[in-house]
């Protein structure tokens, strides 16, 4: 009886290892929980195009949108504990949400962080109709409207209409929300003009911003940005309650065994170093995580602590979900 029982032991110890030891033996599935082209879908597909090289696999990327990005993080909480999907997601998803929705899932005991990603500055934009040019400019015009100018997000709990609550609340504005799939569909819009402004990750709108196809009014970090100097801070705009940078990062099913996790980490973490990689992110505006803080127990730390700091200001906010 004995030693079966060690031989069956040392089967699933060692059967675990060899699993473990192999991987990855097939293509990575990264969930994106927003639209395609969106800020979340570059930075995902950026750094999983490098991630490749020390993997030796594909990593392939899938969009599951909707509902602020909590059903795309669902997704990966019900997967299989086994490293081949993996939920991209930041400050909205994994922080946000957990006071927004009632989740069929526990953000923090559900998910094994595995390492933090760039972060990313706000950016105040808005359509060119917009007859401000300047942030007090901008903030006395929607003051002095009727109705609430309609704002552009990810939807509830989402980065972008976190941001757009906090520019509420600093600027003693009103907004109107329009929720989007993700904020690529959202610029789009704004683009087009189907919506007045928008409280962006500066990574999304910065290119329209450089075609002059939107104006910007600030960025929420305290410096500016590098590949767009012309753009004030909120500090220097008239604004400086208003700072907000969101991070992201990634993360794996409960139970994933401890040296995939580990195997999953070094590659964003290779990705991350590498140069080519890096122009890419920075010239987004994107900022690099400090090196001492690329852990997954870093990453876990910084998630519980970010929700101590904002559930109780989303909660009191008592949020419409629209
Ligand atoms: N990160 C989201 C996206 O990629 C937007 C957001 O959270 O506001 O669309």
């Amino acid at each position: 009886m004995r030693t079966l029982l060690a031989a069956l032991l040392a089967l699933i110890v060692f059967g675990g290892r060899a699993h473990a030891d192999q991987f990855p033996s097939h293509p990575i599935t990264i969930v994106v929980p927003f639209a395609a082209g969106g800020p979340s879908d570059a930075m995902a597909r950026i750094l999983g195009d490098r991630m490749k090289t020390t993997l030796g696999q594909a990593i392939l990327i899938e969009n599951v949108t909707g509902a602020g990005g909590s059903i795309g993080v669902g997704r990966v909480v019900h997967a299989t504990p086994d490293g081949y999907t993996v939920s991209f997601g930041h400050l909205g998803t994994h922080v946000a949400n957990g006071a927004v929705y009632k989740l069929p899932y526990d953000l923090v005991t559900d998910l094994e962080p595995v390492v933090l990603l760039p972060s990313n500055p706000m950016i105040i934009v808005s359509t060119n109709a917009v007859p401000a040019k300047s942030l007090p400019e901008l903030i006395a015009w929607l003051k002095n409207r009727p109705q609430p100018a309609t704002a552009g997000t990810a939807g509830a709990g989402s980065g972008s209409h976190i941001a757009g609550l906090y520019f509420e609340n600093t600027a003693g504005i009103k907004l109107q929300y329009v929720p989007y799939r993700g904020t690529a569909p959202a610029l789009n819009d704004l683009v087009a003009g189907q919506i007045e402004v928008m409280v962006d990750q500066t990574a999304n709108s910065i290119t329209q911003v450089r075609a002059g196809a939107i104006r910007a009014y600030a960025v929420t970090g305290d410096k500016r940005v590098e590949s767009a100097p012309e753009i004030p801070t909120t500090d220097e705009a008239g604004l400086p309650a208003f700072h907000m940078t969101l991070w992201s990062g990634l993360w794996v099913p409960k139970g994933t065994p401890q040296d995939i996790v580990t195997k999953l980490n070094a590659a964003a973490i290779d990705a991350m170093n590498d140069s080519e990689v890096r122009k890419k992110l920075e010239n987004l505006g994107l900022q690099m995580p400090p090196t001492d803080q690329l852990t997954p127990d870093a990453l876990g730390a910084w998630q519980r602590s970010e929700i101590a700091k904002w559930w109780p200001m989303i909660k009191a906010a008592d949020l419409k979900l629209e």
